[in-house]
This record gives C-alpha cells, sequence and structure tokens, in this order.
C-alpha cells in the first residue's frame, strides 16, 4: 500500500478529465496500485454523474466534498473500481513507451544518474516528462522548482528531507520544495517525473547539468 496519495483536488480534476495527459498518466500509474485512490475516483465519478443530471446546477464546496468522501471512504465499493479507475488501460506505460523499463534507451546523466526525456509521447502538451534512473544507493542533483513537479515512483525507493518515497507513491513538489533524491540501496529507482517549468538546480553541478534538465 502506498503512503503518498495524489490530493482531492488532483482526484477531482483527473475524475473530471481536466488533468493533462501526462499528469493523468502519473494519476492512472498510482490508482492502479492503491485501493484506497481507487474509491475516492470512484466516488468522484459517481458524484459527477449525479450533478450532471442535477437541476438547477449545484457547485461543490471543500466542506461539501470532504464529507462526502468521508461518507464514501466508510461504504464498499459498489463495483470493481479499477475498471472505472484506469478507464481501458491495465498498463498504460508499457502500452505508451511500447519496452519496459529495463529496455528503455536511458541517457547516463552522472555516475549515478540516468534519464529519459518522453515529453515527445505527449504532443501539444506543455509539460516535460522525464523519467530518471537512479543507481542503488544513488545521489540526485539538488534542485528546487520553478513550477510545479509530479512525481510517480515506478521502481524502487528514495529518501529526501521529506520522507521516504516508495514505489507507487504520487510526490507533488511545489516552487517553495528544495530536494536531494537519494535512492534505496536495494534497488535502482525510476520515477516518472512531470514538470509543469523548468528544473532550477540549486547544487555546484548546476551549469553542467541545466542543458539537460531544461
Ligand atoms: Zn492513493
Amino acid at each position: 500500500m502506498t503512503q503518498h496519495h495524489p490530493d482531492s483536488f488532483i482526484l477531482m480534476e483527473y475524475s473530471a478529465g481536466n488533468l493533462s495527459e501526462p499528469h493523468a498518466l502519473c494519476v492512472r500509474l498510482h490508482l492502479e496500485q492503491c485501493p484506497y485512490c481507487r474509491s475516492r475516483v470512484d466516488m468522484l465519478d459517481s458524484l459527477g454523474a449525479v450533478m450532471m443530471e442535477s437541476r438547477p446546477k449545484v457547485s461543490v464546496d471543500d466542506s461539501l466534498f470532504d464529507r462526502l468522501l468521508t461518507r464514501i471512504e466508510d461504504e464498499p465499493a459498489q463495483q470493481d473500481p479499477i475498471e472505472v479507475a484506469l478507464r481501458g488501460h491495465r498498463d498504460p506505460l508499457r502500452k505508451l513507451l511500447g519496452e519496459d523499463l529495463a529496455n528503455l534507451p536511458w541517457k547516463r546523466q552522472l555516475g549515478d544518474v540516468s534519464v529519459l526525456d518522453i515529453t515527445d509521447h505527449f504532443p501539444g502538451q506543455p509539460e516535460r516528462v522525464v523519467l530518471q534512473k537512479l543507481t542503488p544507493g544513488g545521489k540526485a542533483p539538488a534542485h528546487t522548482h520553478r513550477g510545479t513537479e509530479t512525481t510517480v515512483v515506478l521502481q524502487g525507493a528514495y529518501t529526501d528531507n521529506k520522507g521516504l518515497f516508495k514505489q507507487w507513491d504520487f510526490i507533488v513538489m511545489g516552487e517553495e520544495d528544495t530536494h536531494k533524491p537519494i535512492a534505496t540501496h536495494d534497488d535502482d529507482c525510476i520515477t516518472l517525473s512531470v514538470l509543469s517549468a523548468p528544473l532550477k538546480l540549486t547544487g555546484r553541478l548546476t551549469r553542467l547539468l541545466n542543458p539537460l534538465i531544461r
């Protein structure tokens, strides 16, 4: 069971179909492994259907939304939530990339870090979409963010100043966040990140890496 979940706002936008395709992919990958969030999305889908039928239109403020979430979490799911959550994509990343993670054409950046920019798989999207691989125990360069960075851990785990992030955890970093991920020692750590604005590297390797993670 993952420990770090998308917040209610992200799930609401996902349910409404408002997320960009890269962000929706991050949510989908998390949902595939997280029954807790699948039930939340299931409820939101039901809520959306009710709202579409309602006359006159109702608006949902945060407190109503939280009450509904609390209520639905106490109830058993009425249908297989994965069918709702994945919407026909049982392995969306494999489908997108056409390869297993291990066989991708990784580009080595530093001793510990390999990256693969997969932005081209999302034509017309403004975000950058990047896979990053850290060797076991490997360190990523410290960086802040000019926008937000949404990350899903696909394999392995890493730690930073905010805690331990394991496979399928969902992390959103904002402008105020600086971090320096370090992979745990048991496996390569592979993450998928969607960058709404370029990273701003803060460490001594800034000049070396900025052209690569721009
Ligand atoms: Zn979750």
